[in-house]
């Protein structure tokens, strides 16, 4: 085996995924909708597929399929106030996943260092290793413990996160609206790290996968629009979130062409192009999307007010049963606080930490699969993460009502 994947394990998802098709539980762990996409993104792409241009059966630009990337370009040009190039300063990718990956590879040498920061979507960590880089752990902790939590309750220190940062710091990564939290950093939170970064010239990478997934009284703020943030950002985005597609697996990144060009670079060389009718179908959303935003005929709006009252229910039941939930601001997870109903049970059968046990023992006796939060920690704050588990709520009513009735049994 190469040096690189040495003390890189198997990760949370292979292990919960085989779980549940074991057992077969309601399935609040992996987090992708069990409702319909919208029609307008399945018909686009069977649309491409009917069409008598059958090069939409073939290889397209490595980069991005024209099409979609003028369409990105058009809608974050919007977005950021400058013209982005579709040409130099986009990438389509498999998924967020591929750009996440490109980005850390191309830009990260052995003994740089990365600033993460916990709870983190787990694939950050093992990436940064196997580019040779040093993760740099610093959590976000809840100012506090008692009464309705939200996800804004949960905050960086300001000089533990400053102590981070050292001349071999290369890159921070930040997920806004964060997984598994849900937290919708604030303006006042980036433009702290935004002056970070400035100071200390690191590039900045901001995972934005539930940029369209904001409730009521927060906003989505885009690092790349900050002063002097846009020359050293780069930001990823997902098909998946944006139309509820999941398993289609196209992403993007885009960001100034001196640092695109990289991660461009890369996924020439290993992945060559994604999909074209899956990107000439996204290109028709996006276009859709465009110019539907901020009217009533708006999907991305539809699925805030579908989700908004999803999590609410979830905050309700979780509540009544003592699994205090943080209550997210954005994106489709809630974490609960499952303490001091894990020490009424007997998890001695199986293993791990608390969290795991509890998740383990929930599916398999209970039927209800959620994600152990530990697994969103460096193995030194593990401890932070394992009186909590996340719950996905981007389910049909019928999920939610299976998922209510176990979880009120529990009591
Ligand atoms: N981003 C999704 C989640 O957090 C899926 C993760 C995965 O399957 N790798 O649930």
């Amino acid at each position: 085996v190469a040096d690189r994947l040495n003390g890189i394990q198997e990760n949370v998802w292979v292990e919960l995924i085989e779980l549940a098709k074991e057992v077969k539980p309601v399935n609040l762990g992996q987090g992708f909708p069990d409702f319909a996409a919208p029609e307008f993104i399945t018909k686009a792409l069977r649309d491409a597929l009917k069409q008598p241009d059958i090069f939409l059966n073939q290889y397209t630009r490595s980069y991005g399929h024209p099409r979609l990337v003028n369409a990105l370009s058009k809608l974050y040009s919007k977005l950021l106030c400058r013209e982005l190039d579709p040409l130099n300063e986009i990438l389509v990718t498999i998924g967020a996943d591929e750009a996440i990956y490109c980005t850390i590879m191309a830009l990260v040498n052995p003994g740089d260092e990365v600033i993460i920061i916990e709870p983190f979507f787990d694939i950050y960590e093992p990436v940064t290793k196997m580019a040779g880089g040093i993760p740099v752990f610093v959590p976000l902790r809840p100012k506090k413990t008692h009464g309705p939590i939200s996800s804004a309750d949960w905050v960086l220190d300001p000089k533990e996160l400053a102590s981070k940062f050292t001349n071999k710091t290369k890159m921070i990564i930040v997920n806004t609206p964060n997984n598994p939290l849900g937290k919708v950093f604030t303006r006042s939170e980036l433009e702290m790290i935004a002056e970070l970064c400035k100071k200390h010239n690191v590039i900045c990478v901001m995972d934005e996968v539930y940029e369209w997934l904001v409730f009521k009284g927060s906003e989505h703020i885009r690092m790349a629009t900050l002063p002097g943030m846009w020359e050293r950002t780069l930001t990823i985005g997902s098909a998946g979130k944006t139309f509820s597609i999941t398993g289609w697996k196209i992403g993007w990144l885009y960001g100034p062409r001196e640092l695109t060009k990289f991660p461009q670079l890369l996924h020439e060389n290993c992945i060559s192009s994604c999909a074209t009718p899956l990107q000439e179908a996204i290109a028709v959303g996006l276009e859709i999307e465009n110019e539907h935003m901020g009217t009533p005929e708006s999907y991305w709006r539809d699925l805030v007010d579908t989700l908004e009252p999803k999590r609410d229910r979830m905050a309700k039941f979780l509540t009544t049963v003592g699994m205090a939930p943080t209550v997210p601001e954005g994106g489709y997870f809630m974490m609960a606080d499952v303490s001091e109903i894990a020490s009424k049970i007997d998890l001695d059968a199986e293993t791990g930490m608390k969290d795991y046990r509890f998740v383990k023992w929930l599916c398999r006796n209970k039927k209800l699969q959620g994600i152990p939060i530990s697994a969103f920690y460096c193995n030194e704050h593990r401890n932070l993460g394992e009186n909590f588990i996340r719950f996905c709520f981007c389910k049909e009513e019928t999920t939610l009502e299976k998922a209510e009735q176990i979880i009120m049994d529990l009591k």
